[in-house]
């Protein structure tokens, strides 16, 4: 056993290795490493990324003897399917994964006339404790590794490719780390993962930025190490309420950084890219949809480079709280525009299969 495993309990164990994890350069050392040439790296890049092939008996452009080595060493399994659960026509599709230690976590494919959405999990369970959410009501059992957060596009564009999915053959085009855990508790990885799926093949997969979505509770400081890397990534903000004091109770690291400190990152952000930023907001029957609120939003966005997302609260097993009115949303929404904000209502995909927002908890179930 390696030195540095001898000292963590076996279920804290790292993910294997994978190509995923790895910039160009270090992918070269790595293939360096096992006795192959250097260009090696390039080939296997250009099969996982641009032919999105796992399996290194079917590249056959690699020296038989190769073959095995390269694939244990740099395309280990990294995720096995449990099962998918499909619902609207087929059109979402929700995937639970088991990792190498057990631990799972899931991914939503939602499917549109004119786009395809991955909603994609950063961790197994979720840290911030947010009373409303699924997710968050076990704790966070780990970090996902970038492969890990990478894999998972990658095992569903290449079911969409082949025309695994119903509604035939498809590519992706937007991700969005809406799915478990909080992207930006695990940045180095996660970030290194929009590397990956923005990155031109075969360094990644050769997504748009534009097209790949970062949602926050608000951890302040790291909105700002995002806003630093200039990338046109678009970041969401998961508001939900615009007062500390409901949102201490919302979103419990509100307590950390409020409101105001959220919203002055958030401007920032869309100062330094160009790019709106999305405030999410559930609306919660009689807890946060009042009228004043919405007023109160209203008065804080207007003006901004923003754009509210209002979501129905999904509701989750146990919790005492439900969706709004339809009369209460359509005061809500009414309120914003009358502040010149610019709104939208978030469909509800794939709330049969507990697959809407804030609804993964990957429990067998
Ligand atoms: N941790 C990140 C990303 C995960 S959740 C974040 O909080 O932004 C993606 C979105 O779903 C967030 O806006 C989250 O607040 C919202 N959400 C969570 N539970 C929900 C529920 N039960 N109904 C509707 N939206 C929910």
């Amino acid at each position: 056993m390696p030195a540095e495993l001898t000292f963590v309990s076996p279920n804290r164990a790292r993910p294997p290795r994978h190509l995923a994890d790895l910039s160009p350069q270090d992918r070269q050392a790595a293939v360096a490493e096992l006795g192959e040439k250097p260009f090696r790296a390039k080939q296997l890049a250009q099969h996982y990324f641009g032919h999105l092939e796992s399996d290194t008996a079917a590249m056959t452009d690699l020296p038989a003897a190769s073959r095995e080595r390269l694939g244990e060493a740099l395309l280990p399994r990294l995720l096995t399917v449990v099962r998918h659960v499909t619902c609207d026509g087929g059109m979402t599709r929700k995937t639970l994964w088991r990792a190498f230690d057990g631990v799972m976590f899931e991914s939503v494919l939602m499917r549109y006339p004119d786009r395809v959405t991955l909603c994609v999990s950063s961790q197994a369970g979720c840290g911030m404790n947010c009373p409303f959410c699924a997710t968050g009501q076990n704790g966070l059992t780990r970090n996902l590794s970038t492969g890990e957060i990478v894999d998972q596009i990658v095992s569903v564009a290449r079911d969409l490719e082949r025309g695994e999915v119903a509604g035939g053959p498809g590519r992706i085009g937007n991700i969005v780390f809406m799915g478990m855990g909080e992207p930006l508790a695990n940045y180095r990885r996660v970030f290194d993962a929009v590397r990956r799926i923005t990155d031109p093949v075969p360094g990644g997969l050769g997504l748009s930025q534009r097209g790949v979505t970062i949602s926050t509770v608000g951890l302040v400081p790291a909105m700002h190490k995002l806003a630093a890397e200039r990338t046109q990534v678009r970041l969401a903000v998961s508001l939900h309420a615009p007062d500390d004091e409901l949102r201490d109770e919302l979103v419990p690291v509100n307590n950390r950084w409020p409101v105001a400190e959220v919203l002055d990152a958030a401007w920032h952000y869309a100062d330094v890219t160009g790019r709106r930023v999305s405030i999410e907001y559930a609306l919660i029957r009689d807890i946060n949809d009042q009228a004043w609120r919405a007023d109160m939003l209203g008065e804080l966005l207007a003006g901004q480079l923003t754009h509210v997302n209002l979501i129905p609260l999904n509701p989750t097993p146990g919790s005492k709280w439900t969706a709004s009115r339809p009369e209460d949303e359509r005061e809500f929404v009414r309120r914003l525009q009358a502040h010149g904000v610019s709104v939208t209502i978030r469909d509800t995909r794939g709330q049969e299969i507990d697959g809407a927002c804030g609804q993964l908890a990957a429990a067998e179930k």
